[in-house]
């Protein structure tokens, strides 16, 4: 999210890459793998952390910059043996600026479930209602064919589910995707409360999702959602002061 001048400097997104991982490590979002890549404006390449970095430690001096091609042209280390994921991803998907590879257990579990599919419960979930698809292959995404065939199951949705394995997440910028991954974690647990009771699912309608959109105001909402983690950050210790990442 542009709101300051230079926000989009490498270094100003190095430090939101660290941040947002490290936010999500702490709510469990992410655990000992799975990783978040953020575009470099204007350039075909992101900024991904070291593929043996903690994802409860990151530092914005120790992110690297990989082209498209796979090659680390900026930082000294490798990079995830998954990152094929964002790069097809942001590649096929010009309007995706972050993306999260996560192994989340809900995730997970709704490609398990013979005749389930998650849905779009909780009025935030409006943001999938185009579709969640679920990828079929479950294995280690290494090569750029996978890459692609994973980005080809996404097409223009903001999420997909990865068999057996994990999910795809993307936004717009880095704050955007924090708040989408909270928002979908709510979500997925909303309806497996409502199977867990023994009740039928009841997914928003296409009416109510309608109206949940009109009233919608996403840049306000990601910044809110920005702001509140942030300051929580910076009170457990997980956001550094000098990153300097409060909005408004
Ligand atoms: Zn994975």
């Amino acid at each position: 999210m542009s709101m300051r001048t230079g926000s989009n400097s490498k270094q100003r997104l190095a430090a939101e890459l660290c941040a947002v991982t490290r936010m999500l490590e702490d709510m469990g979002i992410l655990q000992y793998s799975g990783h978040i890549a953020v575009r470099v404006p204007g350039e075909n390449a992101l900024m991904i952390q070291r593929r043996s970095d903690s994802r409860a430690e990151l530092e914005p001096e120790r992110i690297l910059t990989v082209d498209f091609d796979g090659h680390v042209i900026e930082g000294d280390g490798k990079p995830p043996s998954e990152t094929a994921i964002h790069i097809e991803t942001m590649r096929m998907r010009p309007d995706v600026n972050a993306s999260l590879h996560s192994h989340l257990d809900l995730a997970i579990a709704f490609t398990m479930m013979d005749n389930v599919q998650l849905v779009p419960m909780r009025a935030r979930a409006s943001r999938w209602a185009s579709g969640i698809p679920t990828h079929p292959d479950p294995s280690h995404i290494k090569y750029s064919e996978q890459g692609r065939a994973l980005a080809e199951t996404l097409g223009p949705h903001h999420v997909a589910l990865m068999r057996a394995h994990g999910l795809l997440l993307v936004a717009e910028s880095l704050p955007a995707l924090i708040s989408d991954a909270v928002h979908f974690e709510e979500n997925a647990k909303a309806q497996l409360q409502v199977m867990n009771a023994g009740a039928k699912v009841k997914a928003l309608t296409a009416a109510e999702i309608e109206q949940i959109l009109k009233m919608e105001d996403r840049p306000h909402h990601v910044m809110k959602m920005w702001n509140y983690y942030v300051r929580k950050g910076l009170a457990a210790g997980t956001v550094e002061k000098d990153w300097d990442l409060l909005e408004g």
